[in-house]
């Protein structure tokens, strides 16, 4: 299976309202309505996504689709399950190549805002055809998903971006998105990583020791690197 396409995008209002804090800037909402006129029609968010083979797992090393792959929580995660989905989701470039233009900070701003809702929605929208996809009604298992470069560095490198690129082929000429030197993607309003299926799941705020972090949906296990097992009985 490999598919590449438009998300839909409905430009909840109230949402953006509430993301941007619209109170305040009251006073400037003339000139934020004439910037959400000409920016929402330029979102087009994008996916590409792809089956790949999990060929062979040792405790720090992963074998899919040919490349190897260096993270001993990836490792544990599929120890589980033969295949993944490698998948990038983003904002689109046309929205991307606005906000790169943009120098005032506050339009900039606001249109930052509007490309992270995009890139958020297509997330939502791979994610929920995922599960129609592959889930079945009453069964434990869950679609769970791992992103390289998330939580503490060494959980899962970001140089591993490379990899996981060159599986899913020409991603910039079908969706926009190349890596950068530094294995950072561009537009940089683009989330990419693996889907599989657990039994147990897994948050990759369980090994992100970010302190404080507003956006933490769940609690730090400093003991799951060391025995992940052991949290699951
Ligand atoms: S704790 Fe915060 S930074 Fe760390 S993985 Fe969770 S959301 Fe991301």
């Amino acid at each position: 299976m490999r598919e590449a396409g438009e998300a839909p995008f409905a430009f909840d209002r109230e949402t953006y309202d509430r993301w941007i804090r619209f109170d305040r800037y009251l006073s400037l909402a003339e000139e934020l309505e004439g910037v959400l006129a000409e920016a929402v029609p330029l979102v087009r968010p994008r996916y590409l996504i792809g089956e790949f083979p999990v060929q062979a797992a040792g405790e720090e090393e992963i074998l899919i689709g040919g490349r190897v792959f260096t993270s001993s929580v990836l490792a544990w995660n599929l120890k589980r399950t033969d295949r993944v989905w490698a998948y990038v989701v983003t904002c689109g470039r046309e929205i991307a190549h606005r906000l790169e233009k943009e120098a005032d900070p506050l339009r900039n701003y606001w249109i930052d805002a509007l490309a992270e809702m995009a890139v958020q929605s297509a997330s939502a929208y791979l994610e929920n055809r995922m599960k129609e996809r592959l889930l079945t009604p009453g069964s434990e298992i869950r679609l769970t998903y791992m992103n390289p470069g998330s939580a503490d560095r060494e959980v899962w490198p970001l140089e591993d971006q490379r990899e996981l690129f060159s599986l899913l082929g020409d991603t910039e000429g079908e969706i926009g998105v190349s890596l950068n030197g530094s294995c950072l993607m561009e537009p940089a309003k683009s989330l990419s990583g693996f889907y599989f299926l657990s039994p147990v799941g897994f948050v990759s705020c369980w090994v992100c020791s970010a302190s404080p972090c507003k956006t933490r949906q769940a609690p730090y296990k400093p003991d799951f690197r060391k025995n992940p097992s052991s949290l699951f009985g």
